[in-house]
């Protein structure tokens, strides 16, 4: 179940930190982390975002195949193009993302072997130490850029490695970034499109917010950490449920699921819930997660199998086969709360949510 009502308080919730002149960028990339790319690429759309991120060719070509967007909405993909890729980038009008000489000659060398223009977002690695060009490059790479015949200039951007940490380190980051920008722009005598802000950095760094932020995980309805979860209140997008589908009554000393790593310590009733890791309910929560029927917590009891998951009904008699059962979302623990079971992070625990799982909007 996705919650349209829910997406757009976060999204009001995030323009209410930024300046009017401050674009946001809708991060779409992972299947909108497991919410589903059109539909809320489409809410973002409605709400007046017009610049869309995506991890690789393949999402962005999506977005523009299903007319997720309109044909003037930009989407940036954020990996650097293998060479294969730039005629794709041409002809579905997609943003290219440039780190290096190489990659920016054999670019020129596509779009004008079609004769197409290419947008270009360079990107500087100030510290992520993923994707960009090093900042004492970076200036060069951009002026390369602007004076490429087919390739067109439309931004530049970082990453923080550590976005809610305003350290040294941090500071450095958007200082590099902020400074290689202003040479350009200054011998290029015009403003570039910068950004730098994911959710983290769009909570903790005002200097970081620039002409664009890119937050991802707080449109989904969750901090980027615990350290920051007081700052902003949001609400989680996403619940994922399943079907009741069977229930038994156990004698005491009874095991439940493979390797009878749960064994019943007295009579009870056990529910069988229609999901299980295919669907993205990670093996690791096994014994640990609370699954919600009817209100009431029960606790999730026995191995998580592939496809099934047991829960022992404890007090809550009154569930019946075909109850809904949450797994997590909005009415029960929320995926924050099964990353800190799981021992990771809400980012994994939505993106995990598999393609077989029918995503209802509401
Ligand atoms: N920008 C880039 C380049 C990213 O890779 C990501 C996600 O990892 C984001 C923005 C969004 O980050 P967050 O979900 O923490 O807001």
């Amino acid at each position: 179940m996705i919650s349209s009502n829910n997406l757009i308080h976060n999204f009001r919730k995030i323009q209410e930190r930024i300046t009017d002149t401050c674009r946001i960028m809708g991060i779409v990339k992972a299947n909108a982390y497991g919410h589903g790319a059109l539909h809320i690429s489409k809410t973002l759309e409605s709400l007046g975002v017009s610049d869309f991120g995506v991890a690789n060719i393949t999402e962005a070509v999506h977005l523009r195949k299903q007319s997720a967007v309109s044909r003037n909405a930009a989407i940036l993909a954020f990996c650097s193009p293998l060479p294969s890729h730039l005629p794709l980038y041409l002809q579905h009008d997609i943003t290219a993302t440039i780190c290096d000489f190489d990659t920016l000659r054999t670019a020129e060398s596509i779009a004008s072997s079609y004769n197409m223009p290419l947008k270009v977002h360079v990107k500087i690695d100030t510290g992520m130490g993923r994707l960009g060009i090093p900042p004492e490059a970076a200036c060069n790479l951009l002026q390369a850029v602007e004076q490429t015949p087919h390739l067109q200039l439309t931004g530049a951007y970082t990453h923080f490695a550590q976005s809610t940490k305003t350290d040294d380190f941090a500071d450095r980051q958007i200082r590099t970034f902020t400074e290689v920008c202003s040479e350009f722009e200054h011998h290029a005598k015009r403003n570039l499109c910068k950004h730098a802000a994911n959710s983290g950095a769009l909570l903790c760094r005002k200097d970081a917010c620039l002409d664009m932020v890119r937050p991802g995980i707080m449109l989904y309805g969750y901090p980027p950490d615990e350290s920051v979860q007081n700052m902003i209140d949001l609400k989680p997008a996403m619940e994922l449920r399943a079907k009741v589908i069977f229930i038994k009554d156990v004698e005491t000393g009874t095991t439940i699921s493979y390797n009878r790593q749960w064994t019943a310590p007295s009579r009870c009733k056990i529910a069988t819930i229609s999901a299980g890791y295919a669907d993205g309910y990670q093996r690791t929560l096994s014994n640990r997660a609370k699954v919600f029927i009817r209100g009431n917590p029960c606790s999730q009891v026995g191995t998580i199998t592939m496809d099934q998951t047991m829960v022992d009904l404890g007090k809550n008699s009154n569930v019946r086969v075909g109850d809904d059962a949450v797994l997590f979302g909005w009415n029960g623990l929320s995926a924050a709360d099964l990353a800190k079971i799981a021992g990771t992070i809400s980012y994994e625990i939505l993106c995990a949510v598999s393609s077989r799982v029918k995503r209802v909007f509401i």
